[in-house]
Protein backbone atom coordinates (compact mmCIF):
# COMPACT_ATOMS: atom_id res chain seq x y z
CA UNK A 1 0.00 0.00 0.00
CA UNK A 2 1.03 3.76 -0.96
CA UNK A 3 1.67 5.53 1.84
CA UNK A 4 1.27 9.94 2.02
CA UNK A 5 2.31 12.64 4.37
CA UNK A 6 0.79 15.82 4.32
CA UNK A 7 2.46 19.39 5.43
CA UNK A 8 -0.16 22.07 6.00
CA UNK A 9 0.88 25.59 6.59
CA UNK A 10 -1.59 28.64 7.08
CA UNK A 11 -5.00 29.10 8.09
CA UNK A 12 -7.69 26.97 9.43
CA UNK A 13 -9.11 27.02 5.70
CA UNK A 14 -6.07 25.33 4.59
CA UNK A 15 -5.66 22.93 7.36
CA UNK A 16 -9.63 21.92 6.45
CA UNK A 17 -8.44 21.76 2.93
CA UNK A 18 -5.40 19.22 3.83
CA UNK A 19 -7.86 17.40 5.95
CA UNK A 20 -10.36 16.77 2.12
CA UNK A 21 -7.26 16.16 0.28
CA UNK A 22 -6.08 13.23 2.64
CA UNK A 23 -10.01 11.93 2.66
CA UNK A 24 -9.49 11.99 -1.04
CA UNK A 25 -6.01 10.35 -1.01
CA UNK A 26 -7.32 7.38 1.32
CA UNK A 27 -10.86 6.62 -0.55
CA UNK A 28 -7.90 5.97 -3.21
CA UNK A 29 -6.01 3.16 -1.15
CA UNK A 30 -3.03 5.50 0.40
CA UNK A 31 -2.78 5.46 4.03
CA UNK A 32 -1.04 7.90 6.07
CA UNK A 33 2.22 8.21 7.26
CA UNK A 34 3.91 10.29 9.86
CA UNK A 35 7.48 9.77 8.46
CA UNK A 36 7.59 12.35 5.76
CA UNK A 37 11.06 10.43 4.98
CA UNK A 38 9.15 7.14 4.04
CA UNK A 39 6.38 8.42 2.30
CA UNK A 40 5.84 7.42 -1.26
CA UNK A 41 4.00 11.01 -1.55
CA UNK A 42 4.18 14.21 -0.01
CA UNK A 43 1.75 17.45 -0.52
CA UNK A 44 2.18 20.07 1.07
CA UNK A 45 0.24 22.73 1.16
CA UNK A 46 0.87 26.43 1.07
CA UNK A 47 0.68 29.71 2.60
CA UNK A 48 1.09 32.39 0.89
CA UNK A 49 -0.43 35.48 2.56
CA UNK A 50 3.03 36.37 4.22
CA UNK A 51 6.46 36.21 3.27
CA UNK A 52 7.47 34.21 6.06
CA UNK A 53 5.01 31.66 5.10
CA UNK A 54 6.15 31.38 2.19
CA UNK A 55 10.02 31.33 2.89
CA UNK A 56 9.16 28.08 4.83
CA UNK A 57 9.08 25.89 1.45
CA UNK A 58 12.54 27.07 0.12
CA UNK A 59 14.08 25.31 2.80
CA UNK A 60 11.58 22.45 3.53
CA UNK A 61 10.55 21.18 0.07
CA UNK A 62 14.49 20.67 -1.21
CA UNK A 63 14.82 19.07 2.07
CA UNK A 64 12.74 16.41 1.90
CA UNK A 65 13.66 15.59 -1.67
CA UNK A 66 17.18 15.27 -0.80
CA UNK A 67 16.43 13.08 2.15
CA UNK A 68 13.46 10.95 0.59
CA UNK A 69 14.69 10.81 -3.28
CA UNK A 70 11.56 8.06 -3.80
CA UNK A 71 9.12 10.30 -2.47
CA UNK A 72 6.45 12.13 -5.14
CA UNK A 73 6.23 15.54 -3.89
CA UNK A 74 3.09 17.63 -4.53
CA UNK A 75 2.90 21.26 -3.94
CA UNK A 76 -0.98 22.87 -3.16
CA UNK A 77 -2.62 25.84 -1.54
CA UNK A 78 -1.85 29.16 -2.28
CA UNK A 79 1.36 29.11 -3.69
CA UNK A 80 0.90 26.45 -6.44
CA UNK A 81 -0.62 28.76 -9.11
CA UNK A 82 2.73 31.58 -8.51
CA UNK A 83 5.11 31.04 -11.16
CA UNK A 84 8.26 32.69 -9.47
CA UNK A 85 7.55 29.95 -6.67
CA UNK A 86 7.14 27.36 -9.67
CA UNK A 87 10.63 28.32 -11.57
CA UNK A 88 11.93 27.96 -7.92
CA UNK A 89 11.13 24.70 -7.27
CA UNK A 90 10.79 23.33 -10.24
CA UNK A 91 13.34 20.37 -9.86
CA UNK A 92 11.89 19.05 -6.54
CA UNK A 93 8.26 19.36 -7.14
CA UNK A 94 6.94 17.06 -8.99
CA UNK A 95 3.02 18.09 -9.44
CA UNK A 96 1.62 21.57 -9.05
CA UNK A 97 -2.32 21.08 -7.43
CA UNK A 98 -4.63 24.07 -7.47
CA UNK A 99 -6.66 23.05 -4.47
CA UNK A 100 -10.03 23.18 -6.22
CA UNK A 101 -8.96 20.35 -7.96
CA UNK A 102 -8.30 17.89 -5.69
CA UNK A 103 -11.06 16.01 -7.05
CA UNK A 104 -9.84 15.36 -9.97
CA UNK A 105 -6.37 14.59 -8.72
CA UNK A 106 -5.22 12.37 -12.05
CA UNK A 107 -1.63 13.07 -12.61
CA UNK A 108 1.22 11.46 -14.51
CA UNK A 109 2.88 10.56 -11.84
CA UNK A 110 0.45 8.68 -11.01
CA UNK A 111 0.06 6.94 -13.84
CA UNK A 112 3.49 6.07 -14.11
CA UNK A 113 4.71 4.92 -10.88
CA UNK A 114 1.59 4.73 -8.52
CA UNK A 115 -0.93 1.79 -9.11
CA UNK A 116 -4.33 3.57 -9.39
CA UNK A 117 -5.77 6.77 -11.17
CA UNK A 118 -8.00 8.82 -8.90
CA UNK A 119 -11.66 8.55 -10.56
CA UNK A 120 -12.44 12.02 -12.42
CA UNK A 121 -16.01 13.32 -11.65
CA UNK A 122 -16.26 16.29 -14.32
CA UNK A 123 -19.64 17.35 -12.06
CA UNK A 124 -18.33 17.78 -9.13
CA UNK A 125 -15.21 19.56 -10.31
CA UNK A 126 -14.01 22.91 -8.90
CA UNK A 127 -16.49 21.88 -6.24
CA UNK A 128 -13.89 19.95 -3.87
CA UNK A 129 -15.87 21.07 -0.85
CA UNK A 130 -18.27 18.08 -1.58
CA UNK A 131 -15.08 15.34 -0.51
CA UNK A 132 -15.87 13.46 2.86
CA UNK A 133 -12.92 14.59 4.78
CA UNK A 134 -10.31 12.61 7.07
CA UNK A 135 -10.35 15.14 10.13
CA UNK A 136 -7.61 15.11 12.29
CA UNK A 137 -9.67 15.56 15.54
CA UNK A 138 -12.20 13.32 16.69
CA UNK A 139 -14.13 15.75 18.53
CA UNK A 140 -13.75 19.04 16.71
CA UNK A 141 -13.65 20.16 13.39
CA UNK A 142 -13.67 22.29 10.97
CA UNK A 143 -16.31 22.68 8.24
CA UNK A 144 -15.65 25.04 5.33
CA UNK A 145 -19.00 26.98 4.57
CA UNK A 146 -17.29 28.27 1.21
CA UNK A 147 -13.87 29.75 -0.44
CA UNK A 148 -12.30 33.09 -1.59
CA UNK A 149 -12.85 36.10 -1.60
CA UNK A 150 -14.42 39.26 -2.85
CA UNK A 151 -12.86 42.15 -0.67
CA UNK A 152 -9.19 42.54 -1.96
CA UNK A 153 -8.18 44.68 1.17
CA UNK A 154 -4.90 46.16 -0.40
CA UNK A 155 -2.29 43.79 1.74
CA UNK A 156 -3.93 40.62 1.12
CA UNK A 157 -3.22 37.99 -1.33
CA UNK A 158 -5.79 35.47 -0.70
CA UNK A 159 -8.39 36.84 -3.55
CA UNK A 160 -5.79 36.69 -5.98
CA UNK A 161 -4.96 32.44 -4.26
CA UNK A 162 -8.45 31.44 -3.66
CA UNK A 163 -10.49 33.44 -6.11
CA UNK A 164 -13.68 35.17 -5.70
CA UNK A 165 -16.22 34.05 -3.19
CA UNK A 166 -18.70 30.57 -3.87
CA UNK A 167 -20.30 29.00 -1.04
CA UNK A 168 -21.26 25.95 -0.19
CA UNK A 169 -25.28 25.07 -0.43
CA UNK A 170 -26.96 25.08 3.18
CA UNK A 171 -27.81 21.20 2.83
CA UNK A 172 -24.06 19.98 2.26
CA UNK A 173 -23.15 21.95 5.48
CA UNK A 174 -25.63 20.41 7.47
CA UNK A 175 -25.52 16.94 5.86
CA UNK A 176 -21.57 17.11 7.26
CA UNK A 177 -22.44 18.84 10.75
CA UNK A 178 -25.01 16.16 11.53
CA UNK A 179 -22.58 13.34 10.33
CA UNK A 180 -20.07 14.87 12.96
CA UNK A 181 -22.99 15.10 15.78
CA UNK A 182 -23.53 11.58 15.36
CA UNK A 183 -19.94 10.78 15.70
CA UNK A 184 -19.92 12.76 19.09
CA UNK A 185 -17.73 15.77 17.85
CA UNK A 186 -17.81 18.26 20.83
CA UNK A 187 -16.97 21.20 18.53
CA UNK A 188 -18.09 22.33 15.17
CA UNK A 189 -15.91 25.33 13.74
CA UNK A 190 -18.01 26.81 10.65
CA UNK A 191 -14.83 28.32 8.85
CA UNK A 192 -14.73 31.20 5.59
CA UNK A 193 -12.66 34.29 4.87
CA UNK A 194 -15.58 36.11 5.56
CA UNK A 195 -18.22 34.44 6.88
CA UNK A 196 -20.71 37.13 6.92
CA UNK A 197 -21.13 37.17 2.84
CA UNK A 198 -22.47 33.46 3.25
CA UNK A 199 -25.28 33.26 0.96
CA UNK A 200 -27.16 29.75 -0.50
CA UNK A 201 -30.78 30.05 -2.05
CA UNK A 202 -33.42 26.92 -1.22
CA UNK A 203 -35.52 26.05 -3.85
CA UNK A 204 -39.10 26.83 -2.97
CA UNK A 205 -40.83 23.64 -3.99
CA UNK A 206 -43.39 25.33 -5.89
CA UNK A 207 -40.57 25.76 -8.32
CA UNK A 208 -40.50 22.23 -9.71
CA UNK A 209 -42.09 23.11 -12.50
CA UNK A 210 -40.82 23.77 -15.89
CA UNK A 211 -43.08 26.59 -16.71
CA UNK A 212 -41.01 29.98 -17.37
CA UNK A 213 -43.74 32.07 -15.97
CA UNK A 214 -44.09 30.15 -12.93
CA UNK A 215 -40.63 30.61 -12.10
CA UNK A 216 -40.89 33.70 -12.27
CA UNK A 217 -43.41 34.23 -10.12
CA UNK A 218 -42.11 32.29 -7.20
CA UNK A 219 -38.73 33.15 -5.38
CA UNK A 220 -36.52 30.92 -3.79
CA UNK A 221 -35.45 31.52 -0.33
CA UNK A 222 -32.22 32.78 0.04
CA UNK A 223 -30.49 31.70 3.79
CA UNK A 224 -27.75 33.83 5.03
CA UNK A 225 -25.14 33.27 7.56
CA UNK A 226 -27.45 34.02 10.68
CA UNK A 227 -29.95 32.27 9.36
CA UNK A 228 -27.59 28.95 8.94
CA UNK A 229 -26.18 29.19 11.82
CA UNK A 230 -29.39 28.85 13.25
CA UNK A 231 -30.17 25.64 11.72
CA UNK A 232 -26.96 24.37 12.66
CA UNK A 233 -27.57 25.46 16.40
CA UNK A 234 -30.78 23.02 16.02
CA UNK A 235 -29.20 20.22 15.19
CA UNK A 236 -29.49 17.84 18.14
CA UNK A 237 -26.61 17.05 20.20
CA UNK A 238 -24.35 18.63 22.98
CA UNK A 239 -21.80 20.35 20.87
CA UNK A 240 -19.93 23.64 21.11
CA UNK A 241 -20.57 26.07 17.55
CA UNK A 242 -17.97 28.58 16.29
CA UNK A 243 -17.22 30.80 13.15
CA UNK A 244 -14.66 32.71 11.97
CA UNK A 245 -13.58 35.47 10.32
CA UNK A 246 -15.82 37.79 10.21
CA UNK A 247 -14.91 41.07 8.68
CA UNK A 248 -16.43 43.78 10.84
CA UNK A 249 -18.20 45.92 8.16
CA UNK A 250 -20.39 43.01 7.76
CA UNK A 251 -21.28 42.11 11.29
CA UNK A 252 -24.58 42.74 11.04
CA UNK A 253 -26.99 43.18 14.32
CA UNK A 254 -29.16 40.28 13.37
CA UNK A 255 -25.89 38.09 13.29
CA UNK A 256 -25.18 39.78 17.13
CA UNK A 257 -28.94 39.33 18.17
CA UNK A 258 -28.66 35.41 16.73
CA UNK A 259 -25.55 34.49 18.82
CA UNK A 260 -27.85 35.06 21.68
CA UNK A 261 -30.91 32.92 20.50
CA UNK A 262 -28.30 30.23 19.55
CA UNK A 263 -27.53 28.13 22.92
CA UNK A 264 -24.72 26.08 21.57
CA UNK A 265 -23.08 29.14 19.58
CA UNK A 266 -20.00 30.29 21.65
CA UNK A 267 -19.27 33.53 22.97
CA UNK A 268 -15.86 34.09 21.09
CA UNK A 269 -15.78 36.85 18.31
CA UNK A 270 -12.83 36.69 15.76
CA UNK A 271 -13.10 40.42 14.63
CA UNK A 272 -10.22 41.35 12.70
CA UNK A 273 -9.10 45.68 13.29
CA UNK A 274 -6.13 45.23 11.10
CA UNK A 275 -5.03 48.66 12.03
CA UNK A 276 -6.30 51.04 14.38
CA UNK A 277 -5.96 54.35 12.31
CA UNK A 278 -8.51 55.97 9.61
CA UNK A 279 -5.61 56.39 7.33
CA UNK A 280 -4.46 53.66 7.15
CA UNK A 281 -7.55 51.40 7.36
CA UNK A 282 -8.54 53.64 4.05
CA UNK A 283 -5.61 52.80 2.27
CA UNK A 284 -5.74 49.27 3.51
CA UNK A 285 -9.21 49.04 1.65
CA UNK A 286 -10.94 47.81 4.71
CA UNK A 287 -13.75 49.72 4.73
CA UNK A 288 -14.66 51.18 8.08
CA UNK A 289 -13.30 53.36 10.08
CA UNK A 290 -12.07 53.27 13.98
CA UNK A 291 -15.66 54.32 15.27
CA UNK A 292 -17.02 52.20 13.56
CA UNK A 293 -14.51 49.19 14.69
CA UNK A 294 -15.06 51.05 18.52
CA UNK A 295 -19.21 50.96 18.14
CA UNK A 296 -19.21 47.87 17.04
CA UNK A 297 -17.44 45.81 19.71
CA UNK A 298 -19.75 47.93 22.43
CA UNK A 299 -22.96 46.41 20.71
CA UNK A 300 -21.17 43.05 20.74
CA UNK A 301 -19.99 43.19 24.41
CA UNK A 302 -23.58 45.07 25.45
CA UNK A 303 -25.79 42.81 23.39
CA UNK A 304 -24.29 39.10 24.56
CA UNK A 305 -22.76 40.00 27.89
CA UNK A 306 -26.33 41.21 29.13
CA UNK A 307 -28.75 38.48 27.76
CA UNK A 308 -26.49 35.45 28.92
CA UNK A 309 -28.94 33.53 31.74
CA UNK A 310 -26.80 32.13 34.42
CA UNK A 311 -28.20 29.63 35.85
CA UNK A 312 -26.97 27.03 39.24
CA UNK A 313 -28.02 23.96 37.50
CA UNK A 314 -25.36 22.05 38.39
CA UNK A 315 -25.25 18.18 37.09
CA UNK A 316 -24.37 14.97 39.08
CA UNK A 317 -22.12 13.73 36.28
CA UNK A 318 -18.76 15.49 35.41
CA UNK A 319 -19.38 14.74 31.38
CA UNK A 320 -23.08 16.00 31.34
CA UNK A 321 -22.29 19.67 32.38
CA UNK A 322 -24.55 22.44 31.26
CA UNK A 323 -24.52 24.01 28.19
CA UNK A 324 -22.85 26.84 27.00
CA UNK A 325 -25.05 29.68 28.10
CA UNK A 326 -26.12 27.46 31.12
CA UNK A 327 -22.37 27.63 32.56
CA UNK A 328 -22.44 28.83 36.16
CA UNK A 329 -20.71 31.70 35.79
CA UNK A 330 -21.75 34.40 33.14
CA UNK A 331 -18.58 34.53 31.13
CA UNK A 332 -17.94 37.72 29.05
CA UNK A 333 -17.85 37.75 25.31
CA UNK A 334 -13.96 36.97 24.38
CA UNK A 335 -13.52 39.61 21.42
CA UNK A 336 -9.82 38.70 19.47
CA UNK A 337 -8.43 39.99 16.68
CA UNK A 338 -5.84 40.16 13.69
CA UNK A 339 -3.40 43.06 13.77
CA UNK A 340 -0.90 44.47 10.63
CA UNK A 341 2.10 46.50 12.00
CA UNK A 342 4.42 48.11 9.43
CA UNK A 343 1.74 49.05 6.48
CA UNK A 344 3.32 51.29 4.10
CA UNK A 345 1.23 54.30 5.27
CA UNK A 346 1.96 53.67 9.02
CA UNK A 347 3.95 56.46 10.27
CA UNK A 348 4.71 56.33 14.27
CA UNK A 349 2.12 58.45 15.22
CA UNK A 350 -0.83 56.48 12.85
CA UNK A 351 0.67 53.37 15.10
CA UNK A 352 0.21 54.76 18.14
CA UNK A 353 -3.72 54.92 17.25
CA UNK A 354 -3.44 51.07 17.05
CA UNK A 355 -1.59 51.02 20.17
CA UNK A 356 -4.50 52.99 21.70
CA UNK A 357 -7.22 51.07 20.41
CA UNK A 358 -5.99 47.80 21.64
CA UNK A 359 -5.68 49.67 24.92
CA UNK A 360 -9.10 50.62 24.42
CA UNK A 361 -10.89 47.85 23.37
CA UNK A 362 -8.25 44.73 25.51
CA UNK A 363 -8.84 41.93 23.36
CA UNK A 364 -8.50 38.58 24.25
CA UNK A 365 -5.99 37.76 22.16
CA UNK A 366 -4.79 39.50 19.18
CA UNK A 367 -2.51 37.75 16.28
CA UNK A 368 -0.03 40.67 14.91
CA UNK A 369 1.85 40.42 11.51
CA UNK A 370 4.50 42.63 10.49
CA UNK A 371 3.53 43.77 7.01
CA UNK A 372 5.17 41.97 4.09
CA UNK A 373 4.49 42.74 0.36
CA UNK A 374 2.42 40.35 -1.67
CA UNK A 375 2.81 39.95 -5.21
CA UNK A 376 -0.16 41.20 -7.10
CA UNK A 377 -1.93 43.03 -4.62
CA UNK A 378 -2.48 46.87 -4.56
CA UNK A 379 0.12 47.97 -1.37
CA UNK A 380 2.52 45.82 -3.19
CA UNK A 381 2.85 49.03 -5.45
CA UNK A 382 3.39 51.07 -2.54
CA UNK A 383 6.78 51.83 -1.03
CA UNK A 384 7.71 49.17 1.90
CA UNK A 385 8.89 52.00 3.96
CA UNK A 386 8.56 50.68 7.53
CA UNK A 387 12.04 48.81 8.52
CA UNK A 388 11.87 45.48 10.09
CA UNK A 389 12.92 46.47 12.93
CA UNK A 390 10.80 49.21 13.33
CA UNK A 391 8.04 46.67 12.62
CA UNK A 392 9.59 44.42 15.43
CA UNK A 393 9.21 46.79 17.53
CA UNK A 394 5.73 48.08 16.68
CA UNK A 395 5.02 44.29 17.16
CA UNK A 396 6.57 43.91 20.41
CA UNK A 397 4.88 47.26 21.80
CA UNK A 398 1.06 45.83 20.94
CA UNK A 399 1.98 42.19 22.62
CA UNK A 400 2.80 44.18 25.73
CA UNK A 401 -0.41 45.53 25.81
CA UNK A 402 -2.02 42.39 24.72
CA UNK A 403 -0.32 40.58 27.44
CA UNK A 404 -1.62 43.14 29.90
CA UNK A 405 -5.39 43.53 28.84
CA UNK A 406 -5.89 39.54 27.96
CA UNK A 407 -4.41 39.00 31.83
CA UNK A 408 -6.73 41.31 33.23
CA UNK A 409 -9.77 39.74 31.56
CA UNK A 410 -8.73 36.34 32.00
CA UNK A 411 -8.02 37.62 36.14
CA UNK A 412 -12.30 37.83 35.87
CA UNK A 413 -12.37 34.19 35.71
CA UNK A 414 -10.71 33.54 38.94
CA UNK A 415 -12.61 31.08 41.51
CA UNK A 416 -15.42 30.73 38.65
CA UNK A 417 -16.70 27.38 37.41
CA UNK A 418 -16.36 26.87 33.54
CA UNK A 419 -17.10 24.57 30.78
CA UNK A 420 -13.85 22.97 29.25
CA UNK A 421 -13.61 21.02 26.45
CA UNK A 422 -10.58 18.70 27.17
CA UNK A 423 -8.44 18.46 24.44
CA UNK A 424 -5.61 16.52 25.44
CA UNK A 425 -2.38 16.53 27.84
CA UNK A 426 -0.42 20.17 27.75
CA UNK A 427 2.41 18.46 29.61
CA UNK A 428 2.60 15.05 31.98
CA UNK A 429 0.05 14.79 34.71
CA UNK A 430 -2.18 17.97 33.20
CA UNK A 431 -5.30 18.08 31.01
CA UNK A 432 -5.38 20.84 28.50
CA UNK A 433 -8.35 22.55 27.43
CA UNK A 434 -10.71 25.41 26.19
CA UNK A 435 -13.56 27.01 27.85
CA UNK A 436 -16.47 27.92 25.59
CA UNK A 437 -14.48 32.11 25.40
CA UNK A 438 -11.73 30.29 23.99
CA UNK A 439 -9.53 30.46 27.23
CA UNK A 440 -6.65 27.68 27.30
CA UNK A 441 -7.20 25.57 30.87
CA UNK A 442 -5.01 23.58 32.34
CA UNK A 443 -6.12 21.64 35.48
CA UNK A 444 -3.89 18.17 36.94
CA UNK A 445 -4.91 14.84 36.20
CA UNK A 446 -4.23 13.68 40.14
CA UNK A 447 -7.76 15.52 40.75
CA UNK A 448 -9.48 12.90 38.48
CA UNK A 449 -10.24 10.32 40.63
CA UNK A 450 -11.02 7.62 38.43
CA UNK A 451 -7.56 6.96 36.55
CA UNK A 452 -8.52 6.56 33.50
CA UNK A 453 -7.22 9.15 31.94
CA UNK A 454 -8.10 8.67 28.43
CA UNK A 455 -11.56 8.97 28.80
CA UNK A 456 -11.48 12.75 29.36
CA UNK A 457 -10.06 13.37 26.03
CA UNK A 458 -13.00 15.10 23.64
CA UNK A 459 -15.48 15.55 27.29
CA UNK A 460 -17.03 18.33 28.53
CA UNK A 461 -15.92 18.54 32.41
CA UNK A 462 -16.57 21.52 34.99
CA UNK A 463 -13.31 23.19 36.19
CA UNK A 464 -12.63 25.72 38.96
CA UNK A 465 -10.03 28.39 38.04
CA UNK A 466 -7.74 29.10 40.71
CA UNK A 467 -5.04 31.09 38.25
CA UNK A 468 -4.84 33.45 35.70
CA UNK A 469 -2.20 34.21 33.14
CA UNK A 470 -1.92 36.12 30.35
CA UNK A 471 -2.52 33.31 27.38
CA UNK A 472 -4.69 30.31 29.84
CA UNK A 473 -5.78 29.75 33.05
CA UNK A 474 -5.65 26.65 35.58
CA UNK A 475 -7.50 25.37 38.16
CA UNK A 476 -8.99 22.11 39.73
CA UNK A 477 -11.47 19.77 38.06
CA UNK A 478 -14.69 19.62 40.25
CA UNK A 479 -16.88 16.38 41.20
N1 LIG B 1 -10.19 36.69 6.01
C1 LIG B 1 -9.56 37.07 7.18
C2 LIG B 1 -8.09 36.71 7.30
C3 LIG B 1 -7.26 36.55 6.08
S1 LIG B 1 -5.53 36.41 6.15
C4 LIG B 1 -9.81 38.54 7.41
O1 LIG B 1 -10.46 39.19 6.66
O2 LIG B 1 -9.35 39.07 8.38
C5 LIG B 1 -5.12 36.29 7.86
C6 LIG B 1 -4.41 37.48 8.40
O3 LIG B 1 -3.13 37.60 7.84
C7 LIG B 1 -5.06 38.81 8.15
O4 LIG B 1 -6.10 39.07 9.03
C8 LIG B 1 -3.93 39.78 8.29
O5 LIG B 1 -3.81 40.26 9.61
C9 LIG B 1 -2.71 38.94 7.93
N2 LIG B 1 -2.17 39.36 6.63
C10 LIG B 1 -2.75 39.28 5.42
N3 LIG B 1 -1.94 39.77 4.46
C11 LIG B 1 -0.82 40.20 5.09
C12 LIG B 1 0.39 40.82 4.64
N4 LIG B 1 0.59 41.12 3.36
N5 LIG B 1 1.34 41.10 5.57
C13 LIG B 1 1.15 40.80 6.86
N6 LIG B 1 0.02 40.23 7.34
C14 LIG B 1 -0.95 39.93 6.47
FE1 LIG C 1 -7.85 39.06 2.75
FE2 LIG C 1 -9.43 41.12 3.31
FE3 LIG C 1 -10.43 38.94 2.11
FE4 LIG C 1 -9.67 38.81 4.67
S1 LIG C 1 -11.34 40.08 3.84
S2 LIG C 1 -9.21 37.34 3.05
S3 LIG C 1 -7.91 40.16 4.71
S4 LIG C 1 -8.94 40.35 1.24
Amino acid sequence: MKTYHIITIGCQMNKSDSERLAGRLEQNGYKKTDNKYQADLIVVNTCGVRQSAEDRIYGLIPGIKKANQKAKIVLTGCLAARQDVKNRLKDYVDEWLPISEIFNFQFSIFKQTLIFNFQANAKCKNDYLKIIPKYESEFSAFVPIGNGCNNFCSYCVVPYARGREVYRPVEDILAEVKELVKKNYKEIILIAQNVNSYKSQIPNPNNQTNSKSQIKNSKNKIIDFSDLLKMVNGIQGDFWLRFMTSHPKDMSDKLIETMVDCEKVCHQVHLPAQAGDDEVLASMNRKYKIADYVELVGKIRSILNDQIPITNNQTNSKFQVPNSKQSLWKQPVSITTDLIVGFPTETKRRFANTAKLMRQIKFDMAYIAKYSARPETAAAKMQDNVSTVEKKRREQILMKILRKTALENNKKYLGKIMKVLVEGESKSEEWAGRTATNKNVKFPSASWRTNDKNNLIGKFVNVKIIKAQDFGLAGELIS
